[in-house]
C-alpha cells in the first residue's frame, strides 16, 4: 500500500513518470490480455526505444542463436515482462536526463544507476537467478526515489545535498524523512509498487541501502535483492573513485560467502561490467568513465578526482542559438535551399529526407519546429505528424506542412490532421520567415506556460513540506519536543475508541511535579526547564514501546497506555516515579532532585467516556498528592483494596 506521504508526493504531479510509449507500454501491459502484437506495435513508433530494445535481446541471446530483428521476436525470447521493464526504464532515461535541482547531478546519477543496471545483470546471468533483463531494470531503477525527490522538492533537495550526511544513503533517508515525511527508499519503492513490476524487483530495492548485503548469511545462495545489493557496490565503485577500495571490499565480502561467484573470478567480473557500463552508456547515452584494472582499482588513491568532477568535466553541454528545426522533405533541392536560410538566420537545423529518419531525428533532437512535405513516398508529412503527436514531445512540435498545391481542402486537412500552420511551395523566403517568428512567438508562450507550471508544481511540494511542518508544530511541546496536550486529547479519543471496538484494555497516567514552583524560585527558570526536558525524555524512553507521553500541562504530563491493564498500569507508573525520583537533574550552576506524583485509571465497563477516564486519573493524582506526594494512587485501585462488602443476606 503506498503510504499517505506517497500520495502527497504524487498529488504535486511532479514525480518522474515514464514519457510518451513508456506509459503507453505501462497501459498496455496493465491489460490483462494484452498481446505481443499490441506491445510490438506501440513500442514501434519510437524508433530509438526499438533499436535499443533489439540490442538487450541480442545481447542476452544464448551465444550461436539467431539474432531478434524484430520488436515481436525480442518480446518471445525477453518475454513481455521484460520487455515492458526495459521500455519503462528505458523512457524514464530519456525523460529524465536534467532538471530543476541544481546540487543533484543527474548525469552522475543515471552513470551510477546504470552501473546497478549492468552489474545486476551480469552478476544474475553468472548466477542464474531471474531474468538478466528483469535484473537489468531492477538496477536501473533501484535509486528512482532519489531522483523522484529531487524531482518533485528541488529546493530542499538541493539544500539536504549540502549536508555532509548526505553522501550516506542511510543518513540522507533520516534527512529525507524529517524534511518531507519519506525517504528515497519508500518513494522508489511506492513508484515501482504503482508501475505493478514484479515484486521481486519492489523487494530488492528496497534493501538496497542496507549496511550490510541481505540474504548472504554462510551457505545462502545468490538471491535477488543480494545481487542488486552487490551491484550497487560495483556501481560506487565504477563511478567513484574515491570510495572505489571500500566498495569493492564490500562486494567482495559479500560474494566470499555466496557460492555462486568465486573469489578468483573478481578481477574479470570487475572488468566485464566495467565493459558493459561503458558499451550500455553509449548505446544510452549515458556519462561513463574509464575504469581501471581491478588490483589498481582495489588500492585506495590519494588525491582521486571525485567522480562529481570526473563525470561534470565529460559532458559539453552546448546550447544553440535559435530555435531547433527539423525539415524533412523528399526533394534534396528544397531540403538544402531551407537548411541554408535558415542557418543564416541562426536556428539549429537538422535535415531528414524521409518520414521514418525523421520521426527517429524527432526524438533525439526534440525539434521545436517542424517544416514537413506533404508529399513524401514512404510516409506522407500528414501521417507522420499524427505519429509524432502521439507523443508528449511530439504534441508540442510546431508542425508546418509544405504543400505543391493551394487548394482549400488540402489546407483544412493539412491543420485537422494535426498541423499548426501551411506553407504552399514554392514558398517565398520573406513570407517563411514571418511564418517562423509566428511559430516562434507560440513557442515562447508555450515555454512560459511550462515554467509556470514547473514552478506551480514546486509550490505544491513546497506546501506540502510546509502543511506537514505546521501540523507537527500544531501538537508538539516546543520545550520538550513531546505532544502537547491538543495531540494527547485526539490520541486519547482514538485509543478509547479502538479499545472499545478490539474490547481490550486501556490505561491512563497523570503526573505533576512535586513543588515545582519551588525549583524555579531556588535555582532559577532554567533549571525547571531542565527538570521538564528530564522527565520528558524519561518518560518518552521508557514507555515508547507501550504507550505514548505527551506534556499537557506547565508541569503535568500525560502517558496513554493502550493494551495495559490496571495491574500493569501501576507497575509502569511505580517504576516511573522511582526513575523520577533517583535521577538527579544537573545544570551549569545547579543540582537538584525532584519528585512527582501520579494519579492512575484504566478503562472498564463502568466508565462511559475518555473524558472520564481522565477525571479519575486526576483524582488519582489529587490523592497522591494529598497523601504525601511521590506516590501513585488510583481511585479504582484503592477502592479494590477497600475489604469487600459484604453480601446482603
Ligand atoms: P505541587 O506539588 O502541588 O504540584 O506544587 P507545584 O509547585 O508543582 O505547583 P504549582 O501549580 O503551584 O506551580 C507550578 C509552577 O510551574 C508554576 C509555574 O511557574 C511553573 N511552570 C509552568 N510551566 C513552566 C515552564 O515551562 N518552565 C518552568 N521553568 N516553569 C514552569
Ligand atoms: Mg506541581
Ligand atoms: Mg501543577
Amino acid at each position: 500500500m503506498p503510504t499517505k506521504n506517497f500520495q502527497e508526493l504524487k498529488a504535486t504531479g511532479a514525480l518522474p513518470s515514464p514519457p510518451g510509449v513508456g506509459l503507453e507500454i505501462l497501459r498496455l501491459t496493465n491489460k490483462f490480455d494484452c498481446s505481443i502484437e499490441e506491445l510490438a506495435a506501440a513500442i514501434q513508433i519510437d524508433p530509438v526505444l526499438t533499436s535499443r530494445l533489439l540490442q538487450v535481446a541480442n545481447t542476452s541471446a544464448v551465444r550461436g542463436s539467431q539474432p531478434c530483428a524484430t520488436i515481436q521476436a525480442a518480446a518471445m525470447r525477453l518475454g513481455l515482462r521484460s520487455v515492458r521493464a526495459i521500455g519503462l526504464g528505458f523512457s524514464l532515461v530519456s525523460g529524465h536526463r536534467a532538471g530543476r535541482c541544481s546540487g543533484f547531478n543527474y548525469d552522475a546519477f543515471w552513470s551510477q544507476s546504470l552501473a546497478r543496471a549492468v552489474a545486476s545483470a551480469e552478476i544474475a546471468t553468472r548466477c542464474k537467478i531471474g531474468e538478466a533483463a528483469e535484473l537489468f531494470v531492477a538496477g536501473l531503477l533501484s535509486d528512482i526515489g532519489t531522483l523522484a525527490l529531487a524531482t518533485v522538492h528541488p529546493t530542499d533537495f538541493a539544500e539536504i545535498l549540502t549536508r555532509p550526511e548526505a553522501s550516506d544513503p542511510s543518513l540522507r533517508a533520516s534527512l529525507e524523512q524529517k524534511r518531507f515525511g519519506i525517504d528515497h527508499a519508500e518513494a522508489g519503492v511506492s513508484m515501482l509498487q504503482e508501475w505493478a513490476l514484479p515484486e521481486a524487483i519492489v523487494q530488492a530495492i528496497s534493501t538496497v541501502d542496507l549496511v550490510a548485503a541481505p540474504g548472504t548469511q554462510h551457505g545462502a545462495t545468490m538471491s535477488l535483492p543480494a545481487a542488486v545489493w552487490i551491484a550497487a557496490r560495483f556501481a560506487t565503485a565504477l563511478t567513484n573513485p574515491t570510495r572505489r577500495p571500500i566498495a569493492l571490499a564490500e562486494a567482495r565480502r559479500a560474494l566470499e560467502n555466496l557460492p555462486s561467484i568465486a573469489k578468483e573470478t573478481l578481477p574479470e567480473l570487475w572488468i566485464t561490467i566495467a565493459k558493459s557500463w561503458r558499451s550500455w552508456g553509449a548505446v544510452l547515452d549515458i556519462v561513463t568513465t574509464e575504469v581501471p584494472p581491478f588490483e589498481e582499482a582495489r588500492t585506495p588513491t590519494t588525491g582521486a578526482e571525485s567522480a562529481t568532477k570526473e563525470l561534470v568535466a565529460e559532458v559539453a553541454i552546448t546550447k544553440p542559438q535559435g530555435a531547433r528545426i527539423l525539415i524533412v522533405d523528399d526533394d534534396p533541392t528544397t531540403v538544402r535551399l531551407l537548411l541554408s536560410l535558415l542557418q543564416r538566420e541562426g536556428h539549429a537545423v537538422v535535415t531528414a529526407t524521409g518520414a521514418k529518419e525523421a520521426l527517429r531525428l524527432a526524438f533525439e533532437n526534440m525539434p521545436q519546429i517542424l517544416i514537413c512535405d506533404r508529399n513524401m513516398p514512404e510516409m506522407d508529412g500528414v501521417t507522420l505528424i499524427r505519429n509524432l503527436r502521439q507523443f508528449e514531445a511530439g504534441r508540442r512540435v510546431y508542425a508546418i506542412l509544405l504543400t505543391a498545391d493551394d487548394t482549400e481542402e488540402q489546407a483544412v486537412s493539412g491543420l485537422d490532421a494535426g498541423a499548426d500552420d501551411y506553407l504552399v511551395k514554392p514558398f517565398r523566403p520573406k513570407l517563411l520567415m514571418a511564418r517562423l517568428r509566428a511559430a516562434m512567438r507560440v513557442i515562447h508562450l508555450q515555454e512560459r506556460v511550462d515554467e509556470a507550471r514547473v514552478t506551480m508544481q514546486g509550490q505544491v511540494a513546497d506546501l506540502g513540506v510546509l502543511a506537514r511542518n505546521l501540523q507537527h508544530a500544531a501538537i508538539t511541546d516546543t520545550l520538550t519536543g513531546l505532544p502537547n496536550r491538543r495531540f494527547a486529547m485526539d490520541h486519547l479519543r482514538e485509543e478509547w475508541q479502538r479499545a472499545f471496538t478490539a474490547r481490550s484494555p486501556l490505561s491512563l497516567l497523570i503526573l505533576d511535579v512535586d513543588r515545582f514552583k519551588r525549583v524555579n524560585d531556588t535555582f532559577g527558570h532554567a533549571a525547571g526547564d531542565a527538570v521538564l526536558t528530564l522527565i520528558a525524555k524519561v518518560l518518552q524512553t521508557s514507555v515508547a514501546s507501550q504507550g505514548t507521553a505527551c506534556r499537557i500541562g506547565g508541569e503535568e504530563f500525560v502517558v496513554i497506555l493502550p493494551g495495559t491493564d490496571a495491574q500493569r498500569a501501576r507497575m509502569i507508573a511505580e517504576a516511573l516515579r522511582a526513575v523520577i525520583a533517583n535521577t538527579p537533574v544537573r545544570g551549569p550552576n545547579f543540582e537538584c532532585m525532584v519528585t512527582a506524583s501520579f494519579g492512575v485509571a484504566t478503562a472498564n465497563a463502568s466508565i462511559r467516556s475518555f473524558e472520564q477516564l481522565m477525571g479519575l486519573a486526576d483524582q488519582g493524582l489529587y490523592i497522591a498528592k494529598n497523601s504525601g506526594r511521590n506516590q501513585v494512587r488510583g481511585t479504582q485501585e484503592d477502592a479494590s483494596r477497600r475489604p469487600a462488602a459484604k453480601p446482603a443476606s
